[in-house]
């Protein structure tokens, strides 16, 4: 009970101030209540499209074309889509952290998350045409121009401070011949780098993958790679289902799948 309280303290800190402010004030706690509905009646319309579009990214969008479009080396043109992805966005911007962790997921970088993000909350077209109708075109523009520079500045700095390996390892299947790094326990021996340099480079002390699925003699050594890992921060997908959860391998075998 303790380790479920612990695990999600804070709904049970929300709960524990509703009930503290049912007790001092009976009016407030009501009008908070209605408007938690409201939202989570709102949330309930949105998100199971949302979810929809994140399963259509993790199935149908191959892990190479987002690295290629929004990954580490997309340069100007990664931010150009991201602004644009984030521009022609429709919801409230909490739709956008499902999309958006999917995208990092599958190879995107930090920068282009940061405009994706930015750019959904306060450039999204329906917003520009309201701001013409209501401020004038010149104000929007104006307004638009230093936004934007302002959100890929943004995106280039919080890129530079936060690191993939700063944001929480998850669970994921790997497909077959899929190659994954947990970046949380990597140590940048650079051991990976040297068996496999077609598949592995070492960034800020960190290894990280130049490919992202292999085949013949890159799997070979690949391979080697992952047996040499010292900290085992390297896993393959092979043919049996292969789970890894937090770090840890957990290796389905094929009887015990079918269970
Ligand atoms: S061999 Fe393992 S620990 Fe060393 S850099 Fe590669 S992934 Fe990191």
């Amino acid at each position: 009970m303790m380790e479920k309280i612990k695990k999600n303290s804070f709904i049970f800190g929300v709960i524990g101030i509703y009930l503290v402010l049912f007790v001092i004030n009976t009016e407030k706690a009501m009008l908070s209540i209605n408007n938690t509905g409201y939202y989570l009646k709102e949330m309930l319309i949105i998100m199971p499209v949302v979810f929809l579009l994140t399963a259509l990214i993790e199935t149908w969008i191959p892990k190479n074309v987002i690295m290629n479009a929004l990954g580490e080396n997309s340069g100007l043109k990664g931010s150009f889509i991201s602004l644009a992805l984030g521009s022609i966005s429709a919801g409230p911007i909490y739709a956008a952290f499902p999309v958006c962790k999917t995208l990092l997921k599958k190879g995107a970088s930090v920068s282009n998350i940061v405009v994706i993000l930015s750019s959904w909350a306060v450039i999204k077209i329906p917003m520009l045409a309201n701001e013409a109708k209501f401020l004038s075109p010149k104000f929007m523009m104006t307004r638009w121009i230093f936004t934007t520079i302002a959100i890929i500045a943004m995106g280039y700095i919080i890129g530079k401070i936060v690191k993939k390996e700063d944001i929480p390892y998850e669970a994921e299947t790997l497909e077959k011949g899929e190659i994954a790094i947990n970046n949380q326990i990597c140590i940048g021996c650079g051991i990976c780098a040297k068996e496999a340099p077609e598949c592995f480079k070492i960034k800020n002390k960190k290894a990280i993958l130049i490919i992202d699925n292999i085949k013949g003699k890159d799997g070979d050594k690949a391979k080697v790679a992952m047996e040499k890992c010292p900290v085992n921060a390297i896993e393959i997908g092979e043919e049996i289902d292969k789970q890894v959860i937090k770090g840890n391998v957990k290796l389905n075998q094929p009887n015990e799948a079918k269970n």
